[in-house]
């Protein structure tokens, strides 16, 4: 059920240890192979693309690789650097270099200029967000904030100042590229006289500075359902990038990540922890309280219980995502000696011990007198 990010080595098929060029080298393998030019309206091409740029991104940057070696995923779960790339033209504009020629540089993504005229859907986002495992069990709301583009409305998207419109490009008759022969190949490169959009723009909109685009913050609270699990993406709809030239805007995806836990660990529904029990009770039996992770809760201890034994509390695990029942918590006994004997104590051990036959050190020297 979860969709736990691969790692960037595997992603790339290079080793550990492999260097820049190689990295480097592998990347443009598989940026070659799954680009969008090559894989029109592919979606698992482009979420290859994306995730290759992803791991190139990070693996090609040596801070951010060693963060990546130390730390995993976890290193960047909260945006930052190898957050993940949400728009096609990012990966171009950061990687164009390593396309070199062969897809018309920086350009990017081929279109014809009536094609980029028409309105269309705004990138989908995906923002990592970490939660305590408190929060699977209670559930939460939470607010965040990321700063994407919408679409300019005071031009809507033309980037010509009201009242007026672009021209066709004469450099590239609109096309937004210009070819050249070199050898035996045709190469394309972004036309020089527009910037590859295929378009003048003889009085720029104002507020947009003739991009077409404003820069948007969004802030919005999400809520996150009790059972979530790491790897669960919750989907905010139309709360994505904004649309081009009037075209719906894309949605936000939220990923979470479940943060570890210092005493509880999680399998599916069920919560496990360990659980001191002082030795007396584990001989006796009895009951205790203990602070679970949402409360105090009462365990009760079988009389001659054993060491690594199991005890099961019902209902206090997680709640299941997609019903109302919770999992069961389970505490694994562990025997608790105390760490000094006062002397009341050591004459009643003492005396079960001599009661039952059992050769023990003289006194002082026993081991619960030396122990620490
Ligand atoms: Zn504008
Ligand atoms: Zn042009």
């Amino acid at each position: 059920m979860s969709s736990i990010k691969r790692d960037y080595y595997e992603i790339l098929s290079v080793e550990k240890t492999a260097d820049g060029d190689t990295i480097k080298k592998s990347y443009r393998k598989l940026a070659m192979q799954y680009h969008p030019d090559r894989n029109p309206d592919d979606k698992s091409a482009e979420d290859k693309f994306k995730e290759a740029a992803e791991a190139y991104e990070v693996l090609s940057n040596e801070e951010k690789r060693q963060k990546y070696d130390r730390f995993g995923h976890q290193a960047f779960s909260q945006g930052g650097g190898g957050g993940g790339f949400h728009d096609m033209g990012d990966i171009f504009s950061q990687f164009g270099d390593v396309f070199g020629d062969l897809f018309g540089g920086g350009g990017g993504r081929q279109q014809s200029a009536r094609n980029r005229n028409a309105p269309r859907k705004g990138s989908d986002l995906r923002y990592l967000t970490e939660i305590d495992l408190l929060d699977v069990i209670k559930g939460k709301d939470q607010n965040i904030e990321f700063d994407t583009q919408d679409n300019c409305e005071v031009c809507n998207g033309s980037g010509a100042e009201k009242g007026s419109k672009p021209h066709t490009c004469p450099t590239c008759n609109g096309q937004g590229q210009v070819v050249r022969q070199q050898g035996f190949f045709t190469m394309a490169s972004p036309c020089p006289k527009c910037q590859g959009t295929g378009e003048i723009i003889d009085n720029p909109c104002k507020p947009c500075k003739g991009q077409g685009r404003v820069k948007a913050h969004r802030k919005i609270k999400v809520t996150i359902p009790a059972g979530v699990d790491n790897g669960t993406r919750l989907r905010v709809s139309g709360d994505g990038e904004g649309g081009y030239k009037g075209g719906p805007n894309g949605d936000l995806f939220v990923e979470i990540r479940v943060k570890d836990d210092d005493v509880f660990t999680r399998e599916q529904d069920h919560l496990f922890a360990t659980l001191d029990i002082p030795y007396t009770q584990f001989i006796l039996g009895g009951e205790l309280t203990t602070e679970a992770l949402d409360g105090d809760v009462e365990v009760e201890i079988p009389r001659g219980s054993m060491q690594g034994q199991r005890i099961k509390v019902a209902g206090r695990g997680v709640p299941s995502l997609r019903g109302s029942r919770r999992g069961d918590l389970y505490y694994t006994l562990n025997v608790e000696f105390p760490d000094k004997l006062d002397e009341s104590e050591e004459t009643l051990l003492r005396e079960i011990a001599k009661k039952n036959n059992t050769k023990v050190l003289a006194e002082k020297k026993g081991l619960f007198g030396k122990k620490k």
